[in-house]
């Protein structure tokens, strides 16, 4: 937290019930101390043009930043997710803590360069490369703490539950044995992870049962049980593949099965969630829980299109994550979604309400469906940490209120500026404070892992 006084002045900031002008704002030991509208710039203020919230990304695989780039090769068969995660596991199975610190912390640096203030770690490598766990059994989600801390992202850890290779309990894999743990070893990873919880400001730990596939019925009760009011997060749907096991093994699909097995409400995040019949959507919708929508990554892997028009309609709600971290984008998040419905429905403007602007529709959505997710704060108002970003208007001056939001998301001539996290401006001019130090180290760790 940034400690101290600052003053701001904005021609024009999104708070929480729309568009001001003329905004001043004081920063006070890293929250909004008061928020006046209307206000001239007084002298000693730090003078933009457009504010807007910074975004929470709500679902992220730090060590996957590694692959970016080196899996667009076709293979010899036919390419699938499945192919995919063969090569994913080749990296999972060869990084060291300090490769994961490194990879996870460039990840961090880009994240708030892209406008994002907090992430959710759905972190599931968690022993050393024969399987066996590291003397502190949180070591390696002390390193994804310690590339927070060093980047200045807030955190919502998210240990992940892997028991399993399939439906049914079946044994894990030789290459998932980094990721295994027995419910009572999870328990001791939670309360590592709590205690390092205690020194990380803004640090919330959450639990994450990896998928239906990974845990059984019985796991899953003891594993959401363990973090009280804080967030549960689940793989779920995401591959026709899957649909078809869970159907084998339950007779059931899978968020279909969860919403009979598990009380779902605001405290889960189904991440994905892609494939679901009319039915499924409008249960899932009326429980509350969010969707956690990673388009990037689900474009990428081909995992399908969710059904977002007809869930937004029944009132449900989601967040955006960047999952896989091949592509760190705000508007390339929020557009690959709107054009995936657009291409679903051949109709444009597929999920803003009449007469209302899709990037505002899109934004706003993310926004309040990533704080509940990640058990966190969203918006611009008195009283709330100062986490926002000023974005660079340059070449597009001339757009005003929603069509600032819409430039940035569809035509991207609007750009991120500075970003604040908790009063600290960590990024300048779309630079990271400390990208000079942080990008070297990461550039000979990917060096180092290629070489292997
Ligand atoms: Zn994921």
């Amino acid at each position: 937290m940034a400690t101290g006084t600052a003053t701001l002045h904005a021609k024009s900031l999104l708070g929480e019930n729309g568009w001001l002008e003329n905004v001043r704002l004081t920063l006070t030991d890293g929250n909004i101390s008061t928020l006046e509208a209307d206000c001239p710039a007084r002298p000693g203020d730090e003078c933009h043009n457009v504010i807007v919230s910074a975004m929470p990304n709500l679902h992220s695989h730090a060590f996957q930043r590694a692959m970016a780039g080196l899996a667009e090769m076709r293979g010899t068969g036919s390419d699938s997710f499945w192919s995919w995660r063969t090569n994913m596991y080749h990296f999972a199975l060869s990084m060291t803590p300090d490769d994961v610190e490194a990879v996870a912390s460039q990840l961090y640096m880009e994240m708030l360069e892209a406008g994002f203030s907090r992430v959710g770690e759905f972190h599931y490598l968690h022993h050393d490369k024969d399987g066996t766990p590291f003397a502190n059994i949180a070591e390696m989600a002390d390193r994804v703490a310690s590339a927070s801390a060093t980047t200045g992202i807030d955190l919502t850890l998210l240990p992940v539950f892997y028991a399993h290779a399939g439906f049914g309990g079946t044994a894990p894999t030789d290459g998932q044995r980094r990721f295994i743990n027995s419910v009572d070893q999870f328990e001791k990873l939670i309360a590592a992870c709590n205690i390092t919880a205690q020194n990380h400001d803004g640090m919330v730990v959450g639990v994450a049962p990896h998928s239906l596939r990974a845990v059984t019925p019985d796991e899953l009760a003891k594993i959401s049980q363990m973090v009280g009011p804080n967030p549960v997060h689940i793989h779920i749907a995401e591959q026709l593949l899957e649909v078809k096991d869970c159907l084998a093994w339950s007779g059931q699909r899978p968020v279909e099965w969860l919403l009979d097995h598990a009380d779902l409400s605001a405290q889960w995040c189904l991440i994905h969630a892609t494939h679901m019949t009319d039915d499924e959507t409008t249960r899932m919708a009326q429980t509350g829980a969010i969707a956690g929508l990673c388009p990037i990554t689900e474009g990428n892997l081909g995992d399908g299109t969710f059904p977002a028009a007809p869930f937004l309609a029944q009132g449900g709600k989601f967040g955006i994550g960047s999952d896989s971290n091949v592509q760190i984008s705000i508007p390339s998040e929020l557009r690959q979604l709107e054009y995936s419905q657009r291409l679903h429905h051949n109709s444009r403007n597929a999920i803003a309400n009449i007469s209302s602007s899709t990037g505002r529709t899109l934004f706003s959505h993310a926004l309040s469906g990533g704080a509940t997710a990640l058990a966190t704060d969203s918006g611009i108002a008195t009283g709330k940490p100062a986490n926002f970003i000023a974005l660079d208007t340059r070449e597009a001056s001339y757009l005003a209120e929603d069509h600032i939001l819409d430039a940035w998301i569809f035509a991207e001539t609007i750009t991120v500026g500075d970003v604040w996290v908790r009063g600290k401006k960590v990024v300048q001019d779309g630079r990271h404070i400390a990208r000079d130090q942080i990008a070297p180290r990461f550039q000979k760790t990917m060096c180092n892992l290629l070489s292997k």
